[in-house]
């Protein structure tokens, strides 16, 4: 049954709002009170006080579709069928209330009479000690043992580092022998597209102590995610996740402005694919309040808009085009995410700034960037210089993974330890410079007694004024 990304997501919110879990919109990317990540990259993460009993939570159960972004998928992004940098996430989530039953039977109950799709195709593992999930999906549920695996800790355990941690259990659809790698061992847990991973339910049944143990928790949680644009490539029947209805509409988009054809040519593609997605995570990005800049998620931003224009230039576009695209983003998603509307001005100005900075010089960059790949060819050398690379971050505005990823499509790579030394020079100089002269041209201020490695912290949040101030 042809279902849109929309309406799925509809689905899957309604769904186990009728199971009694309260509905909560999306978090912001930007995560909260939590400096162990950068983005949001999971539905629990925004979660996470709920989890560990520090904060008290709406209801016990609640649902979400939670936009998240993953820079650790980001090299995966245009060359298999199912990884965005961007993606949302759906999950529903048990507080220390039902557990391990529920959520089995709930996910096979939304599979198979919500979405209707056939048993046959769905198959699923487990952790390899949980002989408790397995038996609820053999005996409870009625799946034949050869639609289960049972996989390792890497693959079926989730934990970092200490605290609440559990095993797992992974639902995979069978997409069809068209898309397998046709090895005789293919199956789930196979790197081919065939067997595509959609959910992930989480049991969180243990504390891991600082020593290694694990203890069971007194009130276990359920944690669960299902990657929405998968499950729309299920539904649609299409190849990929850059196939789905809404994505699609930004992919044709830019092929309008390209003058291409997707799906004629390898290379086209993939740089469609990785504008497809780079502008909706940048979009979204900028929505929730990040700028680019040169470090931390600001740095994450401008990563993604660079490559993203760098592309743009491979496809033979020859002006700035991203805050056009940015605007089918802003209208295949405002329905669900009303804020990209109501931002849509600051958006826009956003990215025609940073990739208007960076048009002006990515030509000279681009071309001094293949002089150099021309001395490597020449000289037999097949690692570009720290220095070099240096010069393309510094005077052109090239982020290394940018400069890596042009040098790979020849064949080359560059010396990331040469470049951090570099990186490190130039931050010594710029401090002997500020400590010599200073503005007004003066040699000596009060502020030449601050450590200059002494940081503000706004503190806003938790004080509304200083012990002095009151
Ligand atoms: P994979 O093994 O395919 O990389 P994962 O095991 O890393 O996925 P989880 O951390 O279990 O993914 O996240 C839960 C769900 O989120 C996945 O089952 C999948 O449907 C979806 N998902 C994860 N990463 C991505 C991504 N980069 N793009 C789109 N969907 C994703
Ligand atoms: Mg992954
Ligand atoms: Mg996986
Ligand atoms: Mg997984």
């Amino acid at each position: 049954r042809y279902m849109g990304l929309n309406e799925l997501r509809d689905l899957y919110l309604r769904f186990f709002e009728s199971k009694g879990h309260l509905r909560a919109n999306s978090f912001s990317l930007i995560p909260q009170n939590d400096n162990s990540l950068l983005l949001i990259n999971a539905g629990m993460t925004p979660l996470k006080p709920y989890f560990t009993g520090q904060e008290i939570p709406p209801r016990r159960r609640m649902t979400t579709c939670q936009k998240c972004i993953r820079t650790g998928d980001l090299e995966n992004v245009g060359k298999t069928a199912r990884h965005g940098t961007f993606f949302e996430m759906l999950g529903n989530f048990s507080f220390g209330d039902y557990f391990k039953k529920e959520a089995i039977s709930w996910a096979w109950e939304f599979c198979t009479k919500e979405l209707e799709l056939d048993p046959e195709r769905i198959y699923v593992s487990v952790y390899e000690e949980d002989d408790e999930a397995e038996a609820i999906w053999h005996k409870d549920i009625g799946i034949p043992m050869d639609h289960i695996t049972r996989l390792g800790k890497e693959d079926n355990f989730w934990e970092h580092g200490s605290g609440p941690c559990g095993p797992c259990s992974e639902l995979y659809y069978d997409r069809g022998e068209e898309y397998g790698c046709g090895s005789p061992d293919c199956g789930v847990g196979c790197d081919c597209d065939r067997f595509m991973e959609f959910w992930n339910l989480v049991f969180t049944q243990f504390d891991r102590k600082d020593d290694g143990t694990y203890e069971p928790l007194e009130k276990k949680n359920i944690d669960t995610g299902m990657g929405l644009e998968r499950l729309a490539v299920m539904m649609q029947n299409v190849d990929s996740l850059f196939d789905v209805d809404t994505v699609r509409a930004i992919r044709d988009h830019i092929c309008r402005i390209a003058g291409v054809v997707y799906g004629a040519d390898h290379d086209t593609d993939v740089s469609v694919r990785v504008i497809t997605d780079h502008i909706r995570s940048m979009t979204f990005m900028i929505s929730d309040g990040v700028l680019p800049s040169n470090e931390g998620r600001g740095y994450v931003l401008r990563r993604i808009l660079r490559r993203a224009a760098r592309h743009g230039k491979l496809l033979g576009i020859s002006h700035p085009f991203l805050t056009e695209i940015s605007q089918t983003v802003i209208d295949t998603a405002r329905d669900a995410y009303p804020e990209l509307a109501d931002k849509r001005d600051y958006i826009h100005k956003v990215i025609a700034s940073e990739e208007e900075k960076f048009y002006a010089t990515l030509d000279a960059g681009l071309a001094i960037l293949q002089s150099f790949v021309q001395e490597m060819k020449e000289e037999g050398a097949s690692v570009l210089s720290g220095a070099k690379a240096f010069k393309l971050y510094d005077t052109y505005g090239f982020p290394t993974d940018l400069t890596e990823e042009i040098l790979e499509e020849d064949g080359f790579s560059m010396d990331m330890d040469g470049f951090r030394k570099e990186m490190e020079a130039q931050r010594i100089r710029a401090r002997e410079a500020r400590s010599e002269t200073n503005y007004m041209g003066a040699k000596a201020t009060v502020y030449n007694e601050l450590d200059p490695a002494m940081e503000t912290t706004f503190v806003g949040y938790e004080q509304l004024y200083t012990e002095n101030s009151k």
